[in-house]
């Protein structure tokens, strides 16, 4: 007879879905006396204390049928004086009615759950196997998740297993009555789950999208000759490379209005508007025609497959082990977050998914959104990273002004970097990816090895790239590089919001109102703040702020009121006579030299 080792149990059900109630049924088998449960504060791939323990109630104990007595210990944690001789359980129930990819949801409709909100952690025995059944849910409801099952029916009810905590809160789970498709890429099966989806919608063109996603990532990270080519076909001595997990998931939830992702070891939750995906019928250039949304859908796929790799696996050396009681510092969320996001549309146009104009224009958006923040003199996107759990993840009307999104600088030091490479022809930074991969064993870095493998594809040291760029608050010479492989670079004329230094919202309800007042701008100087909102100009009602062009006079001073507060405020704006930069737009020149030409190729194509 086989030893098996004792093992935690979650038994879910929907307790109460108008209530948006889980009850959770977790039974330790051998606990420890006394035994200490906790719920995580955070999920891993979202930077902020979520604190998911405030949404836990009903907590009991019992042993052999009798009640255990409990303590709390601190905000999520819980001891249970039991003794270790029979099996311990713990029932609770979970309120859960969060639509983002982070936490849980149960409604009539629909439920989804990651298991840092339902699931307590037995502290101890982390290392032992997990396994979640699943009790009474609403009639024909399908369960989908990249756990493993063990025992599951046709609608995928029944019991998952995994090997332990951290692979069990890292396989979300999808639960109603679902679109399903499948499809092959790198000889894995990818199953697709989309929740909410218009009549309409057309899953076969988003199958046919993302495998080309799929294949065209795992030739980039596996591929033979080093993926030279994404668009190779993916062999290795005539075998197809294969990514490393059995079979991947993703759970796509369509909403009204909501964008968002988190990425996982072997399957994504994704969140966006459902009028952005494909549809068929209505008409023939519904189904070829490629929507703004729709490059947004595809970009988030992109994107958080990219992750699989590239923070999943290859991790920073701090993500080694999670530490679920509290922040998880690191300096390299730029390298992690950015990098993953310069390859997300990159992907899209080497795949032929996108052409290379709107890939410019994409491209054109991060470079503008990153010199409009006065934040990025403030911070690097080194230190931006540490502080993710505070600044990046706690936004507000400051936020541009204290710090920068290692999201978007973070993507254009990869592509300064990579242009640099290619520029010195010596390699790209695609080589430079697939070198941590090798080098790693898929697994935690440090920051050096980043330098260390930049230097060996290189063939230089990129030490003070590195300190300017991720260490340092100067702007990147993005202009030069991009010209160096054959883009022009022009900028927009500014708007009034650019000229006088802030960001506003404007709607026939609320008016003109101030979200933003942009630190050093002229709105700063005439005492604006957040929240207010422009009524008047020299004496002139505003309905709109570009009205103010036409009494603003250039360094001269103006009257202006403002509502602030119930209260009219009188202040003194000058328009700057520097118009100050306006948005940049990126295009191929028309007539690029020989050389730059060549590399713009290259660099669009991924070889
Ligand atoms: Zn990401």
């Amino acid at each position: 007879m086989q030893m098996s080792l004792p093992m935690i149990t979650y038994r879910i059900e929907a307790a109460d879905p108008n209530a948006h109630l889980w009850r959770v049924t977790l039974t330790v088998e051998r606990p420890s006396a006394p035994q200490r449960l906790s719920l995580p504060t955070w999920i891993p791939g979202s930077y902020l204390v979520r604190e998911f323990a405030r949404h836990l109630s009903a907590l009991a104990a019992t042993q052999s049928a009798a009640p255990v007595p409990l303590e709390q210990l601190d905000k999520a944690t819980w001891l249970a004086r039991c003794d270790a001789a029979s099996p311990l359980t713990m029932t609770y129930l979970v309120y859960a009615f969060d639509t983002s990819v982070r936490a849980a949801f149960l409604d009539a409709q629909r439920g989804f759950f990651n298991g840092t909100s339902l699931c307590l952690r037995a502290e101890g025995h982390e290392a032992r196997p997990h396994r979640l059944e699943f009790g009474e849910l609403p009639a024909h409801w399908q369960v989908a998740t990249a756990m493993r099952a063990v025992k599951v029916d046709a609608l995928g009810r029944g019991v998952y297993e995994a090997a332990g905590y951290d692979e069990l809160v890292d396989h979300p789970v999808e639960l109603g009555r679902f679109w399903r498709g499948r499809f092959t890429a790198g000889g894995v099966p990818h199953d697709y789950v989309v929740a909410g989806a218009l009549p309409d919608f057309d899953g076969e063109r988003l199958l046919a999208d993302a495998k080309r996603i799929c294949e065209a990532q795992i030739a980039f990270w596996h591929g033979e000759k080093s993926g030279n080519n994404a668009a190779t076909v993916l062999a290795t001595g005539g075998k197809p490379a294969k990514p490393p997990y059995e079979r991947y998931l993703f759970l796509h939830n369509l909403v009204d209005d909501g964008h968002g992702g988190l990425e996982h070891r072997a399957s994504t939750a994704l969140i966006s508007p459902r009028r952005d995906m494909p549809a068929s019928g209505a008409s023939v250039q519904a189904k070829t025609e490629m929507s703004d949304g729709y490059a947004n859908v595809l970009g988030l796929i992109s994107h958080e497959y990219f992750h699989t790799w590239n923070v999943k696996r290859l991790r920073p050396a701090e993500f080694a082990r999670y530490d679920y009681t509290r922040e998880n510092y690191t300096e390299l969320l730029w390298f992690f977050e950015g990098f993953t996001s310069y390859y997300d549309d990159l992907f899209l146009v080497r795949c032929g998914l996108i052409d290379a104009p709107r890939y410019l224009r994409l491209l054109a958006r991060t470079v503008s959104g990153v010199l409009a923040a006065p934040g990025r003199q403030v911070q690097s996107v080194a230190q931006a990273s540490f502080d993710a759990w505070v600044k990046y993840y706690r936004s507000d009307e400051n936020t541009p002004n204290s710090t920068i999104s290692y999201y978007t600088k973070g993507s254009l030091v990869a592509l300064a970097l990579d242009l640099t490479l290619r520029a010195e022809g010596k390699g790209s930074l695609d080589q430079v990816m697939r070198g941590l991969w090798s080098r790693s064993e898929g697994g935690p870095i440090a920051e050096g090895a980043i330098a260390e493998v930049l230097q060996a594809v290189g063939g230089r040291s990129f030490a003070s790239e590195l300190a300017a760029w991720v260490h340092g608050t100067g702007d990147l010479p993005l202009r030069a590089l991009l010209e160096s492989v054959g883009i022009d670079w022009s900028e927009d004329v500014p708007t009034l919001a650019q000229r006088l230094g802030m960001r506003v919202s404007e709607s026939a309800l609320t008016g003109i109102k101030v979200s933003h007042v942009l630190r050093g701008g002229a709105a700063e100087r005439a005492g604006l703040s957040a929240g207010d909102e422009l009524l008047a100009v020299r004496g002139w009602r505003l309905r709109r702020l570009d009205d103010a062009l036409r009494v603003l006079q250039t360094g001269q001073a103006a009257a202006l009121l403002a509502s602030r507060d119930q209260r009219i405020v009188e202040l003194t704006l000058t328009l700057p006579a520097e118009p100050g930069p306006g948005a940049v737009a990126l295009k191929a020149a028309a007539k690029p030299a020989k050389p730059a030409q060549a590399l713009q190729e290259a660099w669009l194509a991924g070889r």
